[in-house]
Parts: C-alpha cells; sequence; structure tokens
C-alpha cells in the first residue's frame, strides 16, 4: 500500500515538472526571444554611427572621388536643422518647451523674441558634411529672421555662407517653392534636404526628405543620414539613387 502512494507522489511530481517545463518552453521563451530580438534592432537600427575625425579613405576612393564633381548639398533650415519658438513682447510664454534653448534673439520687426532649439547632433553633421559637400541653405523664411540663426549656427566656421532665403524661392501654383536649380545649376550634382514634403516634390530627384524636428524628441535622423551621403558623394550623378530611393519620382509624374 505504501508502495502505490510513493508511485503516486512521483507520477503526479513528473507531471507537474513536465508541465512546468512545457510551460516555460511555450510562454517564456518566446517572450525572452522577443525581448532579445527588439533589443538586438534597437541597438542595430538606432546606435549613431562615430565617424573618426578624419576622412581615412583607401587610394582606390580617393581616385574614385577625383572622378566626379564636388556636390552641393541644399539644407533646409526650419524643422530640418532647428526648430524656433516666437514669443511676442508682453505676452507669456505659454506652451514653450521646457527644455532649454540654444540661441535666442529679439526680432523687432515680429516684436517677438525667437527662440532657437538645435536638432541633436546638427553640429556634428555640419561639420561632416562640410568635408564633403558645399553647402547653401535655402530657406522660405525671411532674411532677417534666418540670418541671426545661420550666423549662430554657423559659429565662425564659414561653413554657411552660402544662403537663399524667401525671396530666392519662386512662385508655384500660387505658392513659394524652392528650386535647387538656385543653388546649383547642375542637376546631376546637387542634393536637397528638406522637411517638406512639397519642397521635395517639387525638386524630384535631387532630394531627400527627413522627417520634421519635434523640440525635445531622441532624434537621431541627421546621424543616421551620414552613410548615405557619404555613399552619394561618389555617384557621377546623384538623381539615379535619388529616385531610387525616394517616392517623389512617381510623385512629379
Ligand atoms: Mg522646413
Amino acid at each position: 500500500m505504501q508502495l502505490k502512494s510513493d508511485f503516486l507522489i512521483i507520477y503526479v511530481f513528473g507531471l507537474a515538472t513536465m508541465g512546468l517545463v512545457m510551460g516555460i518552453t511555450c510562454v517564456v521563451i518566446p517572450r525572452l526571444w522577443f525581448f532579445l530580438e527588439r533589443a538586438y534592432r534597437v541597438f542595430m537600427e538606432y546606435t549613431p554611427i562615430i565617424y573618426q575625425s578624419e576622412d581615412r579613405l583607401s587610394p582606390v576612393s580617393k581616385s574614385r572621388l577625383s572622378l566626379v564633381a564636388r556636390k552641393t548639398l541644399v539644407l533646409d533650415m526650419d524643422n530640418t536643422m532647428i526648430t524656433s519658438w516666437f514669443i511676442k513682447s508682453g505676452k507669456k510664454p505659454e506652451n514653450k518647451p521646457r527644455i532649454a534653448h540654444d540661441f535666442k534673439f529679439y526680432l523687432g520687426a515680429y516684436g517677438a523674441t525667437i527662440y532657437v532649439y538645435k536638432r541633436p547632433y546638427l553640429d556634428h553633421f555640419l561639420d561632416r558634411v562640410s568635408k564633403w559637400y558645399d553647402l547653401t541653405v535655402f530657406t522660405s523664411g525671411a532674411e532677417i529672421y534666418a540670418s541671426p540663426i545661420l550666423d549662430f549656427l554657423d559659429r565662425g566656421r564659414g561653413i554657411l555662407k552660402s544662403r537663399l532665403y524667401r525671396q530666392h524661392c519662386i512662385e508655384q501654383f500660387g505658392m513659394w517653392s524652392k528650386s535647387v536649380l538656385q543653388a546649383c545649376p547642375d542637376l546631376s550634382n546637387v542634393v536637397l534636404l528638406d522637411n517638406s514634403s512639397k519642397e521635395c516634390s517639387s525638386n524630384a530627384g535631387n532630394a531627400i526628405l527627413i522627417r520634421s524636428y519635434e523640440v525635445g524628441s531622441r532624434d537621431q535622423a541627421l546621424i543616421n543620414l551620414l552613410p548615405f551621403l557619404d555613399a552619394l558623394r561618389f555617384l557621377k550623378d546623384v538623381r539615379p539613387m535619388l529616385e531610387r530611393c525616394t517616392r517623389f519620382k512617381s510623385f512629379a509624374q
């Protein structure tokens, strides 16, 4: 009788252990795998790429680069490189972002103080791309507003000297629009980086759309673009690549 009851206990204990092992296999392991896969994806996709302080090109790459023309990168300002906040004189700063601004100035013509927030990694981005491209800033903002901001972003480096403002925009379908031809007459050697899909579609084949910068967000859009911009400068004509990589070709058609 004692033997039978011992056997029953061992049998029940064995079944319970098997159930536990199967439970862990079916529930815990898939969840753990999902977590590890997600962590790996975040690590692979969002870890910023750190460039060396100098370009270390192989002799083959140097020779390849010498065969193509140096390209022009046209940079939009608002919501691409910075976001600004206007606060009218005598008004309370309602809804102003609660993070520290990078620069502020008083603009008498608007009767407002302008707070400027740089997009994360902007300085590093400008440092890098100014070595690869001739830079031109093209903003549809007024010159009196944009000029002090660009002076601040340039920090005396002289890399943002070439500037186009609202008065350089062209009228298209009753709206002001940018044309990269204003910055470089050779369309095979010019790239526009802009947060506006309208501007990108009117410069189809020469544009890269970047999402608008929201103040305070953990944004890595600029640094993530560096490998692509690095590769683009080796091409004879940027348009076939940009048409393949953007959806604006069909948009324009
Ligand atoms: Mg913009």
